[in-house]
């Protein structure tokens, strides 16, 4: 211990007393009386699936995001499956992901038979590298999988032309990234798919929901027949035609999402910028906040990106800490702040090890910056003083275990 020690405040975690007594959580939704509204409508009309609001929503979401098309799913994952489904991924074909995400990315390559190929990330943002995935094309792949990590775009234009001169597509797992951008462009316009997720702690919550936009109407097509048992017709059409006969032309699933969803992210979707804005303000304070703080790198934002923050992932500096990233965690969750680990790379998973043959040691980028991981609260609602407090408690910590 130096000698100012006898300055520090004791740690909770060492029976001192918490920075906050409530625990704040890494993220939330945000549900307002319009919402609640919303929702209680479609419960009183005749449609509670399949009705007008699907189109609705997906109508309007196209229109944010920049893309011609956006098929409504019953969750992200879904949304993922779809998208591998429509990229033609089949029995002994491969697509090229990353292992620096939920493990949703990887296992929608795994549902439809194919081989996920992992490519390891860049230091900086933590998003696929091109240099790797480069490295790993070969004439199975049908797919590059690339995640917009903590919503940070990915290298889309690098990966997109690896994509297309290989004959393969670029779906893009923007479940971080609604309302981010790309050199001036939308996030949703910009691969031959995006994948967006309405999951609570995402930026606009269905409950459960996902979205796939694309501008290719054949695509589109596939993916709406996909989600609804491979029919090529929809309910309310059928009624509406007074028709009784359909086709099931592809194994598809019931992966619709319902009019009660679609109501809710209608009216979610009318406070994204509010949202986004929020996020962007809460990632500039911590930024400012830690600059003067050598044991601690916040996330970096490259010039052509303007990222939607659905994560704020500091990494530490474990070389100058007496202590590694778990018991800093833990120290944290003592003070009452709830922060969480983002991500356990997708190979390290028992599954992935166990029943495909992964290993430790085989993506060194992904597997460091996993050990230093930590991501603080983020999310819209977020107050003044809850900022505050995640900077003194980190500040508090980092004190304590400083070498
Ligand atoms: C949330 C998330 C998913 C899964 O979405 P669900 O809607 O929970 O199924 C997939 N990929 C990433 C990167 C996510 O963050």
């Amino acid at each position: 211990m130096n000698a100012s020690s006898t300055n520090l405040e004791t740690l909770a975690i060492h029976g001192g007393t918490p920075v906050r007594e409530k625990l704040l959580p890494y993220g939330r939704q945000s549900i307002d009386d319009g919402d609640v509204q919303a929702v209680v409508e479609v419960l009183k009309s005749d449609w509670l699936t399949t009705g007008p609001k699907v189109g609705e929503f997906e109508e309007r979401f196209a229109e944010r995001v920049g893309a011609k098309h956006a098929v409504a799913f019953s969750s992200g994952t879904a949304a993922l499956h779809g998208a591998a489904f429509a990229a033609g991924l089949g029995t002994g074909d491969e697509a090229i992901t990353t292992p620096m995400t939920f493990c949703a990315t990887a296992n929608c390559i795994l549902y439809q038979g194919a081989a996920p190929i992992f490519a390891d990330v860049s230091r900086d943002t933590l998003n696929l590298d091109p240099d790797q995935v480069s490295a790993k094309l070969s004439s199975r792949t049908k797919a590059i999988l690339a995640v917009d990590y903590a919503g940070h775009p990915a290298a889309l234009e690098e990966l997109g032309e690896l994509a297309h001169r290989h004959g393969a597509l670029l779906i893009e797992d923007a479940s971080h990234a609604l309302g981010a951008e790309h050199r001036g462009k939308r996030v949703g316009g910009i691969a031959n798919m995006t994948v967006f997720s309405f999951h609570p702690v995402k930026h606009l919550t269905t409950g459960e929901g996902g979205m796939v936009t694309t501008n290719d109407h054949g695509l589109a097509e596939t993916l709406r027949r996909f989600r609804n048992h491979g029919i090529s017709s929809e309910a309310r059409q059928r009624q509406e035609a007074g028709q009784w006969y359909y086709e099931m032309v592809l194994l598809g699933f019931n992966y619709r999402l319902t009019d009660i969803a679609c109501a809710l992210g209608l009216s979610q979707l009318r406070k994204l910028d509010a949202n986004l804005a929020r996020r962007r303000e809460i990632a500039a304070q911590y930024t400012a906040a830690f600059r003067d703080l050598p044991e601690v790198t916040v996330p970096v934002t490259r010039d052509e990106g303007n990222p939607a923050w659905h994560l704020y992932p500091i990494r530490l500096q474990l070389e100058m800490l007496s202590v590694g990233r778990g018991e800093i965690f833990r120290a944290l969750r003592a003070e009452n702040i709830g922060v969480n680990v983002h991500y356990i790379p997708v190979h390290l998973h028992p599954y992935y090890r166990e029943r495909l043959g992964h290993k430790e040691g085989d993506y060194p980028v992904a597997e460091e910056a996993y050990e230093r991981l930590i991501s603080l609260p983020m999310f819209h609602s977020m107050a003044e003083t809850d900022v505050k407090d995640v900077c003194q408690a980190l500040r508090k910590v980092i004190a304590q275990y400083v070498k």
